[in-house]
């Protein structure tokens, strides 16, 4: 049986008093769900101080990238290692906007899972169409480019500890939601790739989130599809009342 994971990419937005707020807010309306796993993944400068706020809480704080080194001459950027420090347990990687403003590709989005993995951080592994893939029918190339090069040296051990969200890239942010349809589609297909790549067993408990403009009106649909494991929730995650109403409504799909 697969947990149900929910988490928040907050981007760019907060600064530390208001990710503050946000968190105590959270903590005070989602204290009691538990067949939910939740997660934040706020920008860095807010990492380390919402950790402590966090702790013996049920919500779990995650980075929304990494660099592959340990350290080193690398001006910019954060290690898993000083992440996990930071008292990260969760890192997106290769959200579709570092692909796009950022340079990201599948190799670096490989390098950086490994880092990840072997640091003890569990990724959150984004992949998804753009429009004009969709409307050139070329979706699941999309998905097997970016996950047979994305997990490229990924062994059965290691795939198992990692999150796969398909965020088609079309509705991010946009408001346009993929149908629950769409998204079972082609969680469909991810999953059976993923045993394609491993085996039945190993795809069947990897968890694969929805991602692109999820809200309070669309997650219980969504959650309801067989192969949606959660949601990677970006702009309606900033505002507490709604972060917490989809969290709230998926745990009563999950009841009922
Ligand atoms: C995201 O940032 O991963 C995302 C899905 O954003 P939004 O929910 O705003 O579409």
């Amino acid at each position: 049986m697969r947990k149900i994971i929910i988490a928040g990419n907050w981007k760019m937005y907060k600064t530390i008093k208001e990710g503050q707020e946000l968190v105590n807010a959270l903590k005070r309306d989602l204290y009691n769900i538990e067949n939910i796993d939740i997660v934040i993944c706020p920008p860095y400068t807010l990492l380390s101080c919402l950790a402590d706020m966090l702790i013996e809480s049920n919500i779990s704080l995650g980075a929304q990238d990494l660099f592959w080194e340990d350290e080193g001459a690398f001006t910019g950027e954060v290690s898993a290692r000083m992440l996990k420090d930071a008292g990260c347990t969760f890192v997106i990687i290769g959200h579709s906007e570092r692909r796009q403003y950022f340079g990201e590709i599948n190799e670096s989005v490989n390098k950086k899972l490994k880092a990840a993995l072997a640091c003890g951080l569990i990724p959150i592994v984004c992949v998804g169409e753009s429009l004009k893939e969709r409307e050139g029918k070329k979706t699941f190339k999309v998905l097997e480019d970016h996950l047979t090069n994305g997990l490229s040296g990924i062994n059965q051990q290691e795939v198992l500890q990692i999150i796969i969200a398909y965020e088609p890239v079309w509705a991010i942010g946009t408001g346009n939601t993929a149908s629950s349809a769409q998204a079972e589609e082609a969680h469909k297909y991810i999953r059976d790739l993923l045993a394609k790549l491993y085996d039945q067993e190993t795809a069947d408990s990897i968890r694969i989130q929805y991602g692109g403009s999820v809200k309070p009106g669309n997650i219980s649909e969504l959650i309801r599809e067989a192969d949606v494991d959660g949601a990677l929730v970006g702009g309606a995650s900033l505002d507490g009342a709604s972060f917490t109403e989809i969290i709230r409504k998926a745990a009563e799909v999950l009841k009922s």
